[in-house]
């Protein structure tokens, strides 16, 4: 027989992950209705050619990370690798920017990228992202920044740091990349992706893990800012700095995707070792344009639920993780086994405010009963399951009109009224 496993660099999600990445999912769509943000879901596969189009033909994406497949009818498909290009497709697709007064929108999902597996890098990973269209002034790339590092902080990791830095405009980075082609082109032992890219995309040179040491003094964008980049840049900082948001200026953080404007930023933490970007983003003036829209000046972050959630967890995110307490539903004499189940059904939908009225306030959670197993083993099960109360029924009890409710720590039995 076969033995089928999870395909490589996908994972089952179970047991304390499933109900932190719950926790994670409840904390994060607090924060993005706090500020106005609107969730979209859109499908997790599209046109391959939205993902070509929007992210960039040289990009490591599009090379190398893309699943790309044809349906029945010939159909080029891409499962969705981020969620940017998706959800201007819908933007632009249901005219939000005539139905929506204010841009704002946050997404959450699985996407899915062709890359080698690692501790933080995984084949299939969820994101969850916000976008700000429609808004081209430095407070949008503002509230972006301040909005992912807020979640960040709700989870409890205490050890970010912002990179920012500027990519400037069409205009501006024209000259910025002729510098670095002609930096670059004066080092000679370049790697074989650095030479392919020097020519067609010399930005991503800068973030090259093989060459970096050898790139010293490397000009900057900063030097190369038209006059109101620089002023839009200058203002994002001062609008953190008035809402006391930390961050460091970068200047080699260019990001993967072709489509970034003005502000790049990525939110690192240095307790998950090398894939430490937990988040990144930045403004994209052109893509809205670029897809066929109108040209809707935006920004954006997205964030990686499992490398947060390896940051969250070394900052005790998993402490107490819980779904509620226990209550078993025992039964010491199978005749009364209908009644039990009859019970535990009114527990669970609290008919009457019989939770209430036997005491069991909060999150609770049923369990039981069984018709197959001896009270012994009833009350065997009930302890594996960590159950705080057992409600047991007992023939004698019953039969005047009453049940025991069990407290699993302290042991201790007492017989409450109950008519069913
Ligand atoms: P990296 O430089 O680590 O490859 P990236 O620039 O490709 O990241 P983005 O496309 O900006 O990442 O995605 C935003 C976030 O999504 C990342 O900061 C990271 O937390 C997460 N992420 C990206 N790729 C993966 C992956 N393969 N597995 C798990 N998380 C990922
Ligand atoms: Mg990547």
């Amino acid at each position: 027989m076969a033995v089928y496993k999870a395909p490589r660099g996908t994972h089952d999600i179970f047991g304390q992950l499933a109900l932190a990445l719950e926790k994670l999912d409840m904390i994060s769509r607090k924060m993005f209705k706090k500020h106005n943000f609107k969730e979209v879901k859109t499908p997790i596969f599209e046109d391959v050619n939205l993902f070509t189009r929007s992210i960039g033909e040289s990009t490591d994406i599009v090379e190398k990370e893309m699943y790309v497949f044809e349906d029945r009818k010939g159909r080029k498909l891409a499962l969705r690798p981020e969620g940017t290009a998706s959800l201007v497709r819908a933007y632009i697709e249901h005219n939000f920017n005539q139905t929506e007064p204010v841009g704002k929108f946050f997404y959450s999902g699985e996407m899915f990228r062709y890359e080698r597996p690692q501790a933080g890098r995984y084949r299939q990973f969820s994101q969850m992202g916000a976008e700000y269209l429609g808004n081209p002034s430095p407070n949008a790339d503002a509230e972006i920044i301040l909005a992912a590092s807020e979640i960040l902080k709700a989870l409890g990791i205490k050890d970010i740091k912002i990179h920012l830095n500027s990519l400037g405009c069409s205009s501006c980075r024209a000259g910025f990349r002729q510098k670095l082609v002609e930096y670059f082109s004066s080092i000679d032992d370049l790697c074989e992706d650095c030479r392919r890219r020097l020519e067609k995309n010399p930005l991503r040179l800068l973030d090259c893990k093989i060459d970096a040491a050898k790139f010293q003094n490397v000009p900057t964008m900063q030097e190369c800012l038209c006059s109101d980049c620089k002023t839009h840049f200058e203002q994002v900082q001062n609008l953190l700095k008035s809402a006391e948001c930390e961050y460091e200026i970068n200047h080699k953080l260019v990001r993967g995707l072709d489509y970034y404007t003005r502000t790049v930023f990525e939110i690192r933490s240095a307790s998950v070792g090398s894939q430490d970007a937990l988040c990144a983003g930045g403004r994209y003036d052109n893509l809205v344009e670029e897809l066929g829209g109108m040209k809707v000046p935006s920004v954006g972050f997205a964030l990686g639920c499992e490398r947060v959630l390896m940051a969250a967890e070394k900052n005790g995110f998993f402490n107490g993780l819980n779904d509620g307490e226990i209550v078993f539903i025992a039964v010491a004499d199978q005749e009364l086994f209908y009644h039990a189940f009859a019970f535990s059904n009114k527990l669970l939908t609290n008919k009457d405010n019989i939770a209430d009225a036997l005491g069991f306030n909060g999150n609770i959670i049923i369990e039981g009963p069984f018709n197959d197993k001896s009270l012994k083993s009833q009350f065997k099960l009930a302890d594996r399951l960590g159950a705080k109360k057992t409600v047991i029924f007992g023939k004698n009890e019953f039969d005047n009109g009453k049940i025991v409710i069990k407290d699993m720590v302290t042991k201790e039995q007492k017989e409450v009224l109950y008519k069913n």
